[in-house]
């Protein structure tokens, strides 16, 4: 099945509309600025001859990253694993310093960040599981090769799991301006990093956030309880004392890190 690629597969962005998608490399324009690799696309290296390419997406493993040539105008990036398992270093991106924009979209088998933390450009980065397998969360080593990305303005964390140090790396990144994390690391984790980025935005840095759903008894609108690991829906008024709990005990543990931002 995997080896079978539909262009609808490179294409989820809203801006698809711009992308060509590369089959035949005599098709396309050197003037292009939007480019999109899928199979049969084996190589990469012919983008050297694509001088004004800004936008990038890559739908392949790791023999397909690995054929990556420096790109001094490539300011985004989209990468998807195809077959999931087929991708697991992202070494190759140290080739695209320049990057502003990087999406990893369904990278389950990268563990290691540290190849980012050479993308010293990078303002906007984000990292998500298929929305086929949000159950299935993506294991991180660290966070740690994030926390020195200066330019980082926006990091969107959907689908992951740490196995060092947990969110405390993202403690250090008080130039944040959004930050968003799924909900499944301990009430702690997250009001450390409420206390450490008072000026950053995102759901997580709350105790909870309206989901959209009403109470089937009462009418208002349901929570997500941040930080309960396994995410857990309250309704505000009919769960009152539930929510309320949770609310002061978040605020309590936020309390004991006033001083949570780190070197
Ligand atoms: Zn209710």
């Amino acid at each position: 099945m995997s080896s079978i690629v539909s262009p609808d597969d490179i294409n989820p962005l809203e801006d698809h509309d711009r992308f060509m998608i590369v089959r035949n490399w005599s098709d396309v324009s050197p003037m292009a600025t939007h480019l999109a690799m899928a199979k049969p696309i084996q190589s990469l290296a012919p983008l050297r001859d694509f001088p004004h390419l800004r936008h990038l997406r890559i739908l392949g493993g790791d023999a397909l990253l690995s054929t990556l040539v420096p790109l001094p105008e490539l300011c985004s990036l989209r990468l998807t694993a195809v077959p999931p398992k087929g991708l697991t270093s992202l070494e190759p991106l140290s080739n695209v310093a320049n990057l502003e924009r990087l999406i990893l979209h369904h990278v389950p088998q990268v563990r290691s960040l540290r190849p980012l933390a050479a993308l010293e450009k990078l303002k906007d980065l984000l990292i998500e599981v298929s929305p086929g397998s949000i159950s299935t969360l993506q294991e991180l080593d660290s966070l740690q090769p994030l926390a020195g990305l200066r330019a980082m303005e926006r990091l969107e964390l959907r689908g992951i799991r740490v196995a060092e140090l947990g969110l405390r790396p993202l403690e250090q990144m008080t130039w944040l301006r959004h930050l968003v994390v799924n909900n499944h690391f301990e009430i702690e984790d997250f009001a450390r990093l409420a206390a450490a980025l008072p000026t950053t935005q995102g759901f997580c840095l709350h105790p909870f956030v309206a989901v959209g759903i009403p109470c089937d008894q009462c009418q208002q609108e349901k929570v997500m309880l941040i930080g309960q690991t396994r995410p857990t829906i309250a309704c505000p008024q009919c769960q009152a004392k539930h929510v309320e709990r949770h609310v002061a005990r978040f605020q309590q543990c936020k309390a004991a890190y006033p001083n949570a931002v780190g070197p």
